[in-house]
């Protein structure tokens, strides 16, 4: 098998002693900073104390918290001067969180994202369109530079303007490209509503991420685009882009454990659970250099897939993300994931490409509405058709969610469509 890089081929033992000897390392730089000084050195944590894997459990976690303290420069481990690049979350709550690069830094991730694309069958011979707001989202310059190391001609598209994006698709011959899967279904519908058949344009591969999506999503993007879907997982602290990806297995995402040590645990207790359960994803950068992080909790929840991938590589995988902890709805006393609902909706072949969650108060209670987008051929159906359609989707949601949302179906394009991340939920209570 072609790898673009051997670290991909290592076995499981290799891997370890590599992980080891990168963790003290990552140590050693980030006791540069003041913050991991204080933290760390109250605690006796000195590379020297790092003797296996295991002492990983003796370093205490880094929150979202300590970034936003530490903002933006607070856990610099290089002067000021090393670093060339910053990036910020995009979360919508709270305050900022940066992070920095160096040059080296920006090198080794753009080696990440070039392997993953490589993984999937991207070739430099490929024409890659970059369908991903450039700023400082890390969707836009991460994947740009992987794509440029793979020598890939690179189209920087940007977010948006829907009709352009399939000018560009069609006037350059683009094979592959990068898109968040909200809007790679807007694409998708789009493409039909204006007469043009996937299957006669040119992109073969599409890297979808930066968003929770289903199983269902994936197969109707491939579907409506023409193409396969890879999940791209990452987050800025972790550099963004990079992090996990899927192979052309399609089976969970490996996770590059030369360049992460991932932990899952329990969110309550902090304890790993076992494989194939799910809890907090927690990440060690190994790699980088300007602003290290050790066990940072990511919130994102996921689960070891247990077993070897069919493609040979040991890095282990994890399963598509649920979901992040604060995601977690609590209506009527009921637990529910968003993509609970998504997975539904998506398999009733009359639900269109968008849909948004209304949490409100009504005489004291919480309620739930789901509006939900028809296909325009179902839309023009029979009222009593229509009523049927509605009754079905609320008994299905009722079952997975086990309670009743109000279900209201509503037109093509009439919800609001966004650009970057889709919002799905919008909680008005106590509004
Ligand atoms: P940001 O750093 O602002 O781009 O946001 C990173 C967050 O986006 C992650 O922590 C996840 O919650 C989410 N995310 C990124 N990629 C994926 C993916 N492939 N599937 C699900 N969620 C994702
Ligand atoms: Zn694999």
């Amino acid at each position: 098998m072609a790898f673009f890089d051997p670290a991909e081929g290592w076995d499981r033992e290799e891997i370890e002693r590599v992980q080891l000897t990168r963790l003290r390392n990552t140590v050693q730089q980030a006791l540069k900073s003041p913050f991991y000084r204080k933290r760390l050195g109250s605690l006796g944590i000195t590379p020297e104390a790092v003797t296996s894997l295991s002492s990983l459990r003796d370093i205490p976690f880094t929150t979202k918290g300590d970034l936003r303290g530490a903002y933006p420069y607070g856990l610099l481990c290089v002067p000021r001067d090393e670093i060339v690049r910053l990036h910020a979350s995009s979360g919508t709550t709270g305050a900022a969180v940066a992070i920095c690069h160096t040059r080296d830094d920006l090198n080794t991730w753009a080696d990440l994202m070039a392997r993953c694309m490589y993984m999937v069958g991207i070739r430099r011979s490929d024409v890659f369109q970059n369908i991903a707001g450039y700023g400082l989202f890390t969707g836009g310059l991460g994947i740009h530079a992987g794509a440029e190391r793979l020598g890939c001609l690179t189209v920087p598209a940007g977010a948006g303007n829907t009709r352009r994006q399939i000018k560009l698709i069609q006037d350059l011959g683009v094979t592959a490209l990068h898109i968040i899967p909200s809007y790679a279904l807007y694409l998708g519908a789009t493409l039909k509503s204006v007469g043009i058949d996937p299957r006669e344009l040119s992109p073969r591969i599409a890297l979808i991420g930066a968003e929770p999506h289903t199983e269902e999503a994936r197969q109707r993007i491939e579907y409506l685009l023409g193409v396969k879907a890879y999940n791209s997982y990452g987050l800025s602290e972790m550099n963004g882009p990079g992090v996990a990806f899927e192979c052309l297995a399609q089976n969970g995402m490996h996770i590059w454990e030369d360049a992460y040590i991932p932990e899952i645990l329990d969110p309550k207790t902090l304890e790993p659970v076992p494989d194939g359960e799910i809890g907090e994803l927690v990440m060690t950068t190994l790699t980088r250099r300007g602003m290290p992080l050790l066990r940072y909790r990511t919130s994102d929840l996921t689960r070891f897939l247990p077993g070897p991938c069919v493609c040979g590589r040991r890095h282990r995988r994890i399963d598509r993300i649920l979901g992040r902890a604060d995601d977690m709805l609590i209506i009527k006393g009921c637990n529910i994931y968003p993509m609970q609902i998504e997975q539904i909706l998506l398999s009733f072949p009359e639900v269109g490409q968008n849909y948004r969650i209304l949490l409100e108060t009504e005489d004291g209670m919480d309620q739930m509405r789901v509006q939900v987008e028809i296909r325009e051929e179902h839309f023009v159906e029979d009222v009593r058709v229509l009523r049927g359609l509605q009754e079905r989707i609320a008994r299905r949601l009722r079952d997975e969610i086990l309670m009743t949302p109000r279900v209201e179906l509503v037109q093509t394009n009439s919800l609001p469509k966004s650009e970057g991340k889709a919002v799905r939920v919008h909680d008005k209570r106590g509004q």
